[in-house]
């Protein structure tokens, strides 16, 4: 049994789905052995992202109702700049549609062609805003192995030299993603983001925070540092926002919300620049794309996020499902972060060479053996696309993702999927590889066509 429980009672409920063997089966095929393709109605437990994918509360849902749906200076902005204002000490706040509006507005106002982004690593949708304008998104994460308290850190030494040297890198910008999303969802700590902070200030680069997993590092940093006893997450969060120029974030995350993002700032200039892009292609300032109802309800998340009970439980049960995976015999990443579970299928499926993509041949094994949707990080993902169909370079590791959408799956169903890892995991020596039918040369994983190899 957990040594915890969900603190939450549940109001609403949804019907999952239950596919038989059959339709599985034949889902696969008509999906082109790509698990993107697959429908929803066919999903017993979706664990492919957490992003959008939250159960809302009762307060939520209530404040959807008293959503304010004026074009210009609606009461739910007012509600939302509040709150993010106290949250972040930004005073500058404006709504977007989601994250990736955000970060492109951003990054279009710092970057002019050639000019280098640094980060602890730029997410994938950030990076692709970077390399649009025409700069270089440099990526300088810490190495870390099951020991590390904090593998989400940029490596400050990298940093320091690349700022220091002469190599020419015309850096306009520095930005930690919190938690580091794309490598492994590991925190970074608060003295990382202060020495970003004094080399920032060095070089007079603007510091920003892609802040999407803000109150998930501020609890994980609240259990990993032994200086922070009795301080709230709501604090530690306020505190790394302190060391920052501003930030974006997609509220489909930490905003507990299913749409939204946001850019928060401090400088008033830089802010009206960002107004102007959004006006163009958002909408106006005060709701940026998204509807009245949706402001009160992000505002009321960005309140929740950060209750200590919430945070306890969302990283306690991610923890004790990476037990239960591991003990089903799953090759499981340490330490365990809150917003997904990362498992080695390299390890599990040794007899299955990178090019023939292991971690799709776990993927879609999960799937037909349980309906359970989860998304590869191996050679699919992040191989170049070679001549003539073949896979192209390798991944550096074949990794699967087991996603944790906010409030949504109970312990029984994250015990269910540990049932279906075990069933797999007893014929991990029968499994065969895949090749690649048909490919796009952008994010091939959403669109590609695959078969398994005789
Ligand atoms: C999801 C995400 C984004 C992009 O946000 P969207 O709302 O999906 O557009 C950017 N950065 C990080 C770290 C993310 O996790």
């Amino acid at each position: 049994m957990p040594a915890f429980m969900e603190p939450f009672r549940i109001k609403a409920v949804e019907p999952i789905p239950f596919p038989s063997a059959a339709e599985r089966e034949a889902a696969l095929i008509e999906a082109g052995y790509n698990i993107f393709q697959i429908p929803a109605r066919l999903i017993t437990i979706d664990m492919l992202t957490d992003s959008g994918t939250s159960a809302m509360s009762a307060a939520q849902w209530s404040a959807l109702f008293s959503g304010d749906e004026s074009y210009a200076g609606a009461r739910s902005f007012e509600r939302f700049e509040a709150v993010v204002r106290e949250l972040t000490g930004y005073p500058e706040v404006i709504p977007v549609h989601q994250g990736r509006a955000a970060e492109r507005i951003v990054l279009h106002q710092l970057l002019r062609a050639g000019d280098v982004s640094v980060s602890n690593t730029h997410f994938d949708s950030t990076r692709a805003s970077v390399e649009a304008a025409g700069a270089f998104a440099l990526d300088l994460p810490v190495e870390y192995d099951d020991t590390t308290s904090f593998g989400g850190d940029i490596d400050i030494d990298r940093l320091e030299r690349l700022l220091a040297g002469d190599t020419g890198a015309p850096v306009r910008c520095v930005v930690l993603t919190v938690t580091n999303n794309a490598n492994g969802g590991q925190p970074v700590s608060i003295g990382n983001a202060h020495a970003v902070r004094r080399l920032c200030d060095e070089h007079g680069i603007p510091f920003l925070l892609d802040a999407s997993r803000f109150a998930e590092n501020a609890y994980l940093v609240s259990t990993r540092s032994p200086d922070v006893a009795g301080r709230t997450p709501r604090e530690i969060a306020r505190e790394i926002f302190g060391f920052a120029d501003g930030c974006w974030a997609s509220l489909k995350k930490d905003g507990i919300g299913n749409i939204g993002g946001l850019i928060a700032l401090r400088d008033a200039a830089l802010a009206k620049r960002c107004r102007a892009k959004v006006i163009e292609t958002e909408g106006f300032p005060t709701y940026g794309g998204l509807a009245g109802r949706d402001l009160d309800a992000l505002a009321q998340g960005l309140l929740e996020v950060t209750e200590v009970d919430y945070l306890r439980y969302r990283a306690e049960s991610a923890r004790w499902f990476a037990d239960a995976l591991a003990q089903a015999g799953l090759p499981v990443l340490r330490p365990t972060g809150c917003h997904a579970v990362y498992v080695d299928a390299g390890q599990l499926l040794p007899h299955i060479p990178p090019q023939r993509l292991p971690a799709t041949a776990l993927v879609n094994e999960l799937y037909r053996v349980g309906a359970v949707r989860t998304t590869e990080l191996g050679t699919l993902v992040f191989g170049r696309p070679g001549a003539d169909g073949s896979p192209g370079t390798s991944a550096p590791r074949e990794l699967v993702r087991f996603a944790m959408p906010r409030r949504v799956y109970t312990v029984s169903h994250l015990q269910y999927v540990a049932e279906i890892a075990e069933r797999v995991v007893a014929k991990a020596a029968d499994l065969r590889g895949y090749r690649i039918v048909d490919q796009d040369d952008v994010m091939r994983q959403f669109t590609a066509t695959l078969q398994p190899v005789e």
